[in-house]
């Protein structure tokens, strides 16, 4: 591959796996200056950006480098002043047309190309209703869902709609990375900490993404509660994306909590194999491309992990069809999943093999671990099996909760504290959870869910 076209098709490999801001400050300014048997010089515009990469990407890049080239890249960053500018938008396809504007919206996460299936239908009908309603039905609106699952999307589907419907709407969207960096700068004096109060007290719509990141940092937490206040208490919309439950970010603010908690949360599960194959369909026709019915399932059934990833090796895949004009189909799909084997989801293992286990560890049977008794000799051993289920996959406290005799999701929070604490004082129980959960991840049956449920390594 041309080293023009390899940089190319990194960038689109990185774009789909760094958060935006991210790539487009850092990542999308750089070149690939040589790659001589295997060691690739890449070229940043100032030094800043090269220790940056370095520090923070230089593993993903190195992977995805050494993906495509099939040959292990070692990488040095250089700093090389007034390069040209690196590809031009149009060069990378569609997938580098999400240009912001002022108000921080990326116009092409909209609702019409956000395919809806099982997993995100909550989440879709809970941002329909906020677009039509802003600042009256759900507020706050909260989505979380593990990273790639369209969580950004949603929002800025949303910002969108409202801008449409009112061109004269006050909308800024911002990660909570930028909401914090920013107030960092603005609190030197008192004039930009007014300016700063002022631009996100004075929107209609504030959209927060990933805002986790705020958690144990004590002055964004108190300048965002205040700010929050302010809008909620004047009717205006607030949507927020996280990566967990509210409850369930660490250091995040009791108060926070309980304001997060206040409006409507919706979570999104991966996609199953019908949204992965409907969402492959619309992707592939975006990009002007039909793949026909095979390649499709053939790709949906291989690629269960985020969709996020499914778009990353579509792309990929539609790069290579372009290039390998003469290979079949099938061996571009069996290439790209090969490649992206960073991709692939961890081996799963099932929930009921972690109840099973429990059990003989604790030695209950299993009708008394999922029924409604509180005796002390089932009590633990439920809680343990909460705690394993946690450690061990990534389901829902709600999916544990149903799992374990249908309890909600504060018995199961509670449980989880329950066993922490536990697991502090009493070194024998430690170990016998340690020896549980060994176990599992020993001889935890390696199951292929349909992608509804994603799973953790153990
Ligand atoms: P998150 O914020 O949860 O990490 P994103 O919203 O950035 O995920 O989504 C990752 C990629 O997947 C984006 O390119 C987005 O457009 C796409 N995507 C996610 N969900 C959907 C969906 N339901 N339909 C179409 N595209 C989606
Ligand atoms: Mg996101």
């Amino acid at each position: 591959m041309h080293k023009g076209e390899l940089w190319k098709n990194t960038l689109a490999t990185l774009e789909v796996e760094v958060s935006k801001p991210n790539f487009a400050a850092f990542i999308s300014k750089t070149k690939l200056a040589s790659l001589t048997k295997g060691e690739a010089v890449i070229a940043c515009p100032n030094p800043l950006i090269a220790e940056r990469l370095k520090k923070r990407y230089a593993g993903i890049i190195k992977e995805v480098l050494t993906n495509l080239t099939g040959e292990n890249c070692r990488l040095t960053f250089k700093v090389q002043r007034n390069q040209s500018p690196s590809p031009k938008t149009a060069d990378l396809g569609p997938l580098f047309t999400r240009l912001k504007n002022g108000d921080g919206l990326f116009p092409s996460y909209t609702f019409e190309n956000f395919v809806v299936g099982l997993s995100n239908q909550l989440a879709h009908a809970a941002a329909l209703a906020v677009a039509n309603q802003p600042g009256t039905l759900h507020n706050p609106l909260l989505f979380y869902a593990g990273v790639g699952l369209g969580k950004t999307h949603l929002m800025h589907a949303i910002g969108n709609a409202v801008k449409m419907k009112n061109s004269e709407a006050r909308i800024h969207y911002c990660p909570a990375e930028s909401f914090t960096n920013e107030m960092i700068e603005a609190i030197q004096d008192r004039r930009t900490a007014a300016q700063f109060k002022k631009k996100f007290r004075s929107v209609d719509v504030l959209l927060v993404d990933d805002i986790q990141f705020i958690a144990g940092r004590e002055a964004t937490q108190e300048e965002f509660f205040n700010t929050f206040n302010e809008l909620y208490l004047s009717g205006k919309q607030i949507i927020l994306t996280s990566d967990r439950h509210p409850q369930e970010i660490k250091s995040l603010e009791t108060r926070l909590v309980s304001r997060f908690s206040g409006g409507m949360i919706a979570d999104i599960q991966p996609p199953d194999l019908d949204l992965r194959i409907a969402i492959l369909r619309q992707k592939a026709k975006e990009q002007g491309t039909a793949l026909n019915d095979e390649i499709i399932l053939a790709l949906a059934e291989q690629v269960a992990g985020s969709i996020r990833q499914l778009e990353g090796t579509l792309t990929q895949l539609l790069l290579l069809t372009q290039t390998h004009r003469e290979t079949a189909p099938e061996e571009l799909v069996a290439l790209v999943v090969q490649n992206n084997s960073y991709h692939q989801p961890p081996p799963s293992v099932s929930p009921e093999a972690i109840l099973r286990e429990t059990c003989r560890q604790f030695k209950v049977p299993k009708e008394a671990l999922v029924s409604g008794k509180r005796t002390r000799e089932v009590v633990l051993p439920r809680q343990a099996a909460m705690y394993l289920l946690r450690e061990v996959t990534s389901l829902s406290l709600e999916k544990i909760g149903e799992l374990l005799g249908g309890r909600d999701h504060s018995t199961i929070l509670h449980g989880l504290k329950v066993i922490e604490e536990r697991l502090k004082a009493d070194p024998l129980f430690r170990k016998q959870l340690d020896v549980a959960k060994t176990t599992i991840q020993r001889c935890g049956e390696v199951e292929t869910f349909s992608g509804k449920i994603g799973f953790k390594t153990v």
